[in-house]
């Protein structure tokens, strides 16, 4: 029978309202002006009201497109491809001079705000970003459902990284007042899933396994629990041969390299990927290594294919217990796994992400901005926002507004100042400063300041960004989950290859939902990943379908996927799904060495190395500079940044 589009859409709710789509009583209609131009223009020539400005604003509410949203990047292309001064006349010069101007308003911004200030207590600050709320990668989702407050990550989820936080970033959480040890200890209630006996579930979709199935009940291999392999494999639509494969995998004790030294396997396996280990060592079926394939896209990006095995080995992926391996760091192992290999960091995760050490910094840097006293009251707090760009306050912070120039005054190695340009919707203004840190994304460097030496602009090309998508899908319920027994699922050929009920944080006046009659969120993930390409090429063509692809089409495949995975269930996408944010992130995790793709460098010749020198008076901050997507790193780079200017 042919398919009806028209009825297809209809079934899945496409037609349905969605709560505040786009729409913040009118604010929105301010916000959509930014990097539109006329319109844009218009609203400030009435009065010079920004949107950020305007009661009511308040982006963590939006829904739609969100992350990089509409109006935050396209000027930024235009710099990228060469057209954005044509035709524009000379910046307007505002006439505000700091001592610092911080470029990016992310952990790393408003990190290096932070110490320049405890260095400098009487300095004036102005930090850009171009998105329209701060934080960065580091974005708070808000939910109103049934009177309640919902929250979730729009990008950075937690505090957890591959080694301990160092005494600046550890000192930095401390003077925030985040413990993040105590805090899990008394904040964190995974029991309330295990409660209720939901656990996680694998999805098999039919286009890939030939039969659509939710098999419930998978073994947690890092926690323990869930149920034995047997039974669990008993419920995916694999042949016995394929389960077995995966049994092996999973439980076995093979020595696939006998023969070899520790330090011989190691080598070995760092130089195939996980998907080559499971098909030519350990000779599973193809199917198998299909069911494995997106296991390693929420921490890399991209799937097993652009992986190393060791890599998968350290961070705790199966098949190699009879191996034996020694659990240690070992050479040709990339950061995040020689890290956890041998314990990692603390973790925390407030109900937010990281948006909540963002609005710490912010409550710390600007007077009156966020109420409340510590990281608790926090995660409740309603950001004036209208009092982060106030010509009294000592640090300034102004969104919407796109660096397009950064550049001494003078000859770099003598230069008195720096002057920056940034475009706002209705023009280009320029502002001065004794100096400047970049905590920008790295890639943008080069086009911000084209008078850098070519081989510093020529490493900071070398960075591309992992594109990823965070979802938040606000429920009318979690009955169907509760039915089927899962709180969270993973689909490995699915649209999104994860998803997950919200973790339930009790924090200050913050509850976590636990009645499965209630509404909650979900967190789902996608890795516009290209199996087959070298990891970077996958990024970029990961990006630009990120950016291809309008919020209808994400809409379309949430609900069909939720529909099919949460059919038996009867969950219905039309009724059940009330609200969908989609955190869309072209230029996601900063990139780590991938010994798969290149030969290990000196320090001195690593590409973020290169690429983070100080030029004159402009510093160089961001996550990208430590080449590691981590929140530790990016405080650690605007330390290490704003030490660089304390001393010149
Ligand atoms: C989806 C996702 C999940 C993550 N999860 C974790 C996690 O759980 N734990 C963890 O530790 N880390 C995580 N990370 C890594 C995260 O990137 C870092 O933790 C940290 O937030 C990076 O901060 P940053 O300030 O260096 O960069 P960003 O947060 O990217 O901030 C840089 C800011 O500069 C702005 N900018 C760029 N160019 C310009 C310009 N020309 N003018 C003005 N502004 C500009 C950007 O738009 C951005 O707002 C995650 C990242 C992503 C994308």
């Amino acid at each position: 029978m042919a398919r009806n589009p028209r009825a297809d859409d209809e079934a899945l709710g496409m037609n349905r309202r969605v709560d505040r789509r786009d729409f913040l009583n009118g604010v929105a209609v301010a916000i959509g002006a930014i990097g539109t131009g006329l319109a844009g223009r218009a609203a400030a020539a009435d009065g010079a009201i920004w949107p950020q400005d305007v009661p009511g604003y308040d982006p963590p509410i939006l829904t739609g497109l969100r992350g990089s949203h509409p109006g935050s990047f396209e000027n930024a292309h235009r710099l990228r491809d060469g057209d954005f001064w044509s035709g524009e006349g000379a910046p307007i010069d505002t006439g505000e001079v700091y001592d610092l101007i911080i470029v990016g308003g992310g952990i790393s911004g408003l990190s290096a705000a932070w110490f320049y200030r405890a260095a400098r207590p009487d300095a004036r600050i102005l930090i850009l970003d171009n998105h329209d709320d701060f934080g960065g990668h580091a974005k708070r989702n808000e939910f109103h459902l049934d009177g309640r407050l919902h929250l979730l990550n729009g990008g950075t989820l937690e505090i957890d990284s591959p080694r301990p936080y160092s005494p600046a970033a550890d000192g930095l959480l401390k003077s925030l007042g985040i413990e993040p040890v105590a805090l899990a200890k008394a904040c964190d209630h995974d029991e309330v899933y295990r409660s209720l006996g939901l656990g996680h579930g694998v999805f098999f979709d039919k286009e890939t396994f030939g039969a659509d199935a939710l098999a419930a009940g998978a073994p947690n291999r890092r926690e323990g629990g869930g149920g034995s392999w047997e039974t669990f494999l008993a419920r995916t639509p694999l042949s016995p041969a394929a389960r077995a494969d995966v049994l092996r995998i999973e439980t076995g004790r093979i020595d696939y390299l006998p023969g070899l030294t520790d330090a011989e396997k190691k080598d070995r396996l760092s130089r195939i990927s996980y998907r080559a280990f499971l098909l030519d060592l350990a000779r599973v079926q193809p199917i198998v290594a299909d069911y494995y394939q997106s296991h390693t896209q929420g921490e890399w990006g991209v799937g097993i294919d652009a992986v190393s095995s060791l890599d998968c080995w350290g961070f705790g992926l199966p098949g190699f217990l009879g191996l034996n391996l020694v659990r240690r760091a070992a050479p040709r192992m990339s950061f995040t796994p020689a890290g956890y290999v041998e314990g990692g960091s603390y973790t925390f995760h407030f109900p937010d992400g990281n948006a909540s050490i963002a609005r710490l910094l912010v409550r710390g840097l600007v007077s009156g901005a966020i109420p409340g006293q510590d990281c608790r009251d926090v995660v409740t707090a309603r950001v004036d926002y209208g009092r982060l760009d106030r010509p009294e306050n000592a640090v300034r912070i102004r969104l919407s507004s796109l660096c397009v120039r950064a550049r001494n005054l003078g000859d770099p190695s003598v230069a008195s100042g720096v002057e920056i340009a940034y475009a706002r919707a209705d023009g280009i203004y320029r502002v001065k400063a004794k100096a400047c840190v970049l905590a920008c994304w790295n890639m943008m460097i080069p086009y911000i300041c084209p008078e850098m030496s070519e081989p510093q602009k020529a490493a900071l090309h070398k960075i591309v960004k992992t594109p990823l998508v965070y979802t938040s899908v606000a429920l009318r319920n979690w009955t169907a989950f509760q039915r089927l027994g899962i709180s969270s699922f993973t689909a490995p050929g699915g649209y999104h290859t994860s998803a997950r009920l919200n973790w339930p944080v009790d924090i200050g006046g913050y509850v976590a939902e636990r009645s499965p009659d209630r509404p909650v969120l979900l967190h789902m993930t996608r890795t516009p990943c290209k199996p087959g390409l070298p990891e970077f090429d996958q990024n970029r063509a990961g990006r630009a379908e990120l950016l291809a692809t309008p919020f209808q089409t994400f809409e379309r495949e949430i609900r069909a996927q939720l529909g099919r995975t949460l059919a038996g269930g009867g969950f219905d996408p039309a009724r059940d799904i009330t609200a969908i944010t989609v955190n869309r992130w072209p230029h996601g995790y900063a990139p780590e060495w991938n010994p798969l793709w290149e030969e290990p460098l000196p320090l001195a010749e690593q590409p973020n190395v290169i690429g983070r020198a100080r030029f004159g008076r402009i510093a160089i901050a961001n996550s990208d500079a430590g080449a590691a997507a981590y929140t530790d790193c990016a405080i650690d780079q605007a330390h290490r940044a704003v030490g660089e200017l304390l001393v010149i």
